[in-house]
């Protein structure tokens, strides 16, 4: 049942309508960016609401924190954004649906042997570190188009595209030429892999940005759910 007068409901509302807004400004075609809830330390009550005001699709960044929601929800789709340990990669394949942050081979590797064959592929993004952050995951620019054809040739996972987070930057202009330099990586991959369709960046303090240069999925938290404590 959706509750129009819950904060989450309202601001789920508001944030698919600046996505709208944001799709014709930019000539972008309507519904081509997709809203990818945000859901870490959020509680599982929080979860449900967004669901029942019509979102499907979430992001964890943290395993355990995560593994209690999955279990406890039923038909939503859930996307792995956060830093990859490899003694989590078997839950990690296991109960997620995408990966948004494969950085280097071994766990790209790990992923794929410990998909089930009995589940779809996971899909899995490429996360590039873009301001070369040495605090940040992600693979370096120089190391992107090898690691992408290692993970296109793994059986079991389905290589969909590019992930990024770069440094906080101020103005729309900056907040552009940051993401028009990921779209033009993810451009220069898809002449390799041409089924790539998929560029995981924006977030809610620069959604207008990422929508403009060519986001397919913005990953927003406090957007709809408020600021976390
Ligand atoms: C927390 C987080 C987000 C959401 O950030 P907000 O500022 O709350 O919208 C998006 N992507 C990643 C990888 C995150 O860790």
């Amino acid at each position: 049942m959706t509750d129009s007068t819950n904060p989450i409901a309202t601001a789920l509302a508001a944030t698919r309508q600046t996505i709208r807004e944001l799709e014709a400004r930019y000539q972008r075609a309507t519904g081509s960016v997709q809203l990818l809830a945000v859901s870490k330390t959020r509680p599982l009550e929080a979860v449900r609401v967004a669901m029942d005001a019509g979102q499907q699709s979430f992001g964890e960044n943290y395993l355990d924190e995560a593994l209690p929601k999955i279990n406890a929800i039923e038909g939503a789709q859930w996307h792995f954004i956060g830093a990859i340990q490899s003694r989590k990669t078997a839950r990690i394949a296991q109960h997620f649906d995408w990966v948004h942050s494969v950085d280097r081979a071994k766990i790209a590797q790990r992923l794929s042997d410990q998909r089930s064959a009995n589940q779809a592929r996971l899909n899995v993004c490429l996360q590039v570190n873009i301001d070369q952050e040495s605090s940040k995951s992600g693979a370096s620019v120089a190391d992107l188009a090898a690691l992408a054809d290692f993970c296109a040739a793994l059986p079991r996972l389905s290589l969909r595209g590019l992930m990024a987070i770069p440094a906080p930057r101020q103005t729309l202009h900056e907040q552009r030429e940051v993401f028009a330099q990921i779209r033009k990586l993810f451009t220069e991959l898809q002449n390799q892999h041409p089924s790539l369709d998929t560029l995981s960046i924006g977030m809610s303090g620069d959604l207008e940005a990422a929508i403009a240069e060519g986001a397919t999925i913005v990953r927003t938290g406090t957007a709809i759910f408020g600021n976390r404590c």
